[in-house]
């Protein structure tokens, strides 16, 4: 199963970015093609029937798997960056973290008003930062098609938070 494949090949990284933070590490993964391409198809094969118009990739990680799939399913990929990176004018969104706020941005013309973006990140843990970029969307007069996550942290109930945007959520592991 991908599901175990995928969790057996993330590295815990203990005390990381702080004290007492289990960071999960994706780059082992990004060291195997095979299963790297077996990701994007499993990726594809969930994605084929979902109505969407682009993909809105978040900074940095949801860069990585958010391009290829955007390429495989023929659709335009939207960068979100953190604020004072994109080169062109900019929407903001900020939102709250544990100690203190963040700032994240989108081209002003990254999409057409009523298009349908389907956001993608690597991990979902709180789920603030997708909520965060769905309010952004939202704000550009976008419609939310879904949400896909490499993999989900189920105990932080981010899911929760992303219900009230789209119900079509999809993890490829949790
Ligand atoms: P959230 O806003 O709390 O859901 O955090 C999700 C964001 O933080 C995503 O952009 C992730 O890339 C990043 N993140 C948080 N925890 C981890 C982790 O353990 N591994 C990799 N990325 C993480």
């Amino acid at each position: 199963m991908i599901q175990e494949r995928i969790k057996n090949s993330l590295r815990d990284v203990h005390d990381f970015p702080k004290p007492g933070i289990v960071f999960k590490d994706i780059t082992p993964i990004l060291k195997d093609q095979k299963l790297c391409s077996e990701i994007v198809d499993e990726f594809v094969e969930r994605l084929k029937h979902l109505e969407f118009d682009a993909i809105a990739g978040i900074e940095s990680r949801g860069f990585l798997f958010g391009l290829m799939l955007a390429n495989k399913l023929n659709k335009p990929f939207i960068p979100i960056r953190k604020a004072g990176k994109l080169p062109y004018k900019t929407i903001q969104q900020s939102y709250d973290l544990e100690y203190g706020s963040a700032t994240i941005e989108i081209h002003a013309d990254a999409f057409q008003e009523g298009q349908k973006i389907l956001i993608h990140d690597d991990l979902l843990a709180t789920g603030g930062t997708v909520e965060a970029t769905s309010l952004l969307i939202q704000k550009m007069k976008g419609q939310i098609a879904g949400f896909s996550f490499l993999i989900s942290l189920n105990f932080l109930n981010g899911e929760q938070k992303l219900n009230k945007f789209s119900k079509n959520n999809i993890s490829l592991a949790s």
